[in-house]
């Protein structure tokens, strides 16, 4: 960058003062030469004046003028010339300013040296008597003067080429030096050029996001860690007793009627293994995003009310009632999700229940939002635990939870559903009384 803004500013330098003396030497030989010429067309004036009235006499009187002057007669041939011979010199009738003399009265022309060295200025004037007094002088031209003042024009280039380049070295310095010291670790906080101010804005934009980004990635991190831990201990503790029972039986000894126990306990951890695996695809399929499952119309009235005839039996086991009230309201999203999030709240809803409880599902279609709450009349959570109980295996009470055959993932999964959604969720409950969980389906989204 220093390099470039040098050349730049070198060059830039360089080409003006360059320009800036070809138009002053331009100016200055214009009007030499235009002074020239009026000298030159006065003194013709003059000298035709008084060879108008002296006669040739005059010009022959005439000593000391470096100016040649010549006298024409109307045929072309000369009869006086102060500088030649006249007898050697061919006749002039044809020439240029003689010419339009004889045409207008007077005439002038320019007449270069073979060498372009040298220019010849003529200027000629018409007597009374039609003869032409013609008055010249020579002039070096531009490229003489040049030549001529080549070794100081050099020398002044040499130093205005030397000037230029310390001159240029500084000012680019001058200009990268606040952009090399700008402290990049809080780019908001540079006193520099005012145009940098929106780059170092997005800089420190940039920085958040980064440090956002970093910081999220880190919690997804220590999130995977720790769920891998959950999961291994979930899988861990059914799998121990399962190898524990097949262990007590592999003998055979083990009487008829505590196999059959033992069996069924089998059965039952097995089947908790079955609903802990699948809640574990459905919940890294949400946190992905890898649902190649179609969107649609689903209406979550009929929806809930399918999941409450799956949940009966569940609910008689408790004495639970399960009401459905509300209507229709249709959402835009993916059933089997939108189908576990109900499922899930509802299952909660008995598994947490008292004996002879009631679960109510309220589902509601106001302003362009869908509304379904799952409201039960159970053992609530306290204040403490509500705000954790969204969290990948975050239970209240451990042993209830397992009794009565939770994962912990089941809410874990209402909330990635919402988000999934773009959904929110709200939780009240208090403790002995019960709870109610309400999701809000932003209908806009969905274009329904
Ligand atoms: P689980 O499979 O253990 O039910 P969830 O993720 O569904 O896991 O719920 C997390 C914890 O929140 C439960 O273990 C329970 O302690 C508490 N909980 C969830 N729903 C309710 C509810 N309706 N009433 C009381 N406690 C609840």
């Amino acid at each position: 960058m220093n390099k470039k803004i040098f050349h730049f500013t070198f060059l830039t330098t360089l080409f003006a003062l360059a320009a800036a003396a070809v138009c002053i030497i331009g100016i200055l030989f214009d009007t030499f030469e235009n002074q020239i010429r009026a000298e030159v067309e006065s003194e013709a004036g003059y000298i035709a004046q008084a060879v108008e009235n002296e006669g040739i006499s005059f010009l022959e009187s005439l000593e000391d003028t470096d100016r040649r002057i010549t006298l024409i007669n109307s045929d072309g041939t000369v009869i006086f010339d102060n500088q030649a011979d006249t007898t050697a010199l061919d006749n002039h009738a044809e020439r240029e300013e003689i010419k339009e003399a004889m045409e207008k009265g007077k005439g002038m022309s320019v007449r270069y040296s073979k060498t372009l060295t040298e220019k010849t200025l003529y200027y000629a004037v018409k007597l009374s008597d039609s003869s032409i007094l013609r008055v010249s002088t020579n002039q070096y031209t531009v490229f003489t003067i040049v030549m001529g003042l080549l070794q100081p024009i050099l020398f002044i280039l040499a130093a205005v080429l030397i000037i230029t380049a310390i001159l240029s070295s500084r000012v680019s310095k001058s200009i990268v030096k606040p952009i090399n010291d700008l402290d990049l670790d809080d780019p908001e906080n540079n006193e520099t050029y005012e145009e940098l101010t929106p780059l170092l804005k997005k800089i420190s934009d940039q920085k958040r996001m980064i440090s956002k980004q970093i910081e999220e990635l880190s919690k997804r991190d220590e999130m995977r860690r720790e769920f891998t831990a959950n999961v291994s201990h979930e899988l861990k503790t059914p799998l121990t007793s399962i190898s524990g029972f097949a262990e007590l039986m592999k003998n055979g000894n083990v009487p008829h009627d505590v196999a059959t126990d033992f069996s069924k306990s089998i059965y039952e951890e097995t089947q908790r293994l079955i609903s802990l695996v699948n809640d574990i695809i459905g919940l890294s399929e949400l946190e992905e995003k890898n649902i190649s499952l179609k969107k649609e119309a689903v209406d979550l009235y009929e929806l809930s009310r399918e999941i409450i005839d799956r949940l009966k039996s569940a609910a008689a086991k408790k004495n639970v009632s399960m009401n459905l009230m509300g209507g229709s309201a249709e959402v835009y999203g993916v059933r089997k999700i939108l189908d576990e999030m109900i499922y899930n709240l509802c299952d909660n809803g008995i598994k947490y229940n008292r004996e002879n409880g009631t679960v109510d599902i309220i589902v509601n279609d106001a302003d362009k939002k869908a509304y379904l709450t799952v409201r039960d009349t159970g053992i609530g959570i306290s204040a403490e635990h509500q705000p954790r109980v969204f969290e990948r295996f975050y239970r209240v009470d451990k042993s209830r939870s397992k009794q009565v055959g939770g994962t912990g993932l089941g809410l874990a999964i209402v909330k990635h559903g919402a988000i999934y959604h773009g959904a929110e969720i709200t939780l009240e409950s208090v403790e002995g009384k019960g709870t109610a969980v309400t999701v809000t389906f932003d209908k806009d989204q969905y274009n329904i």
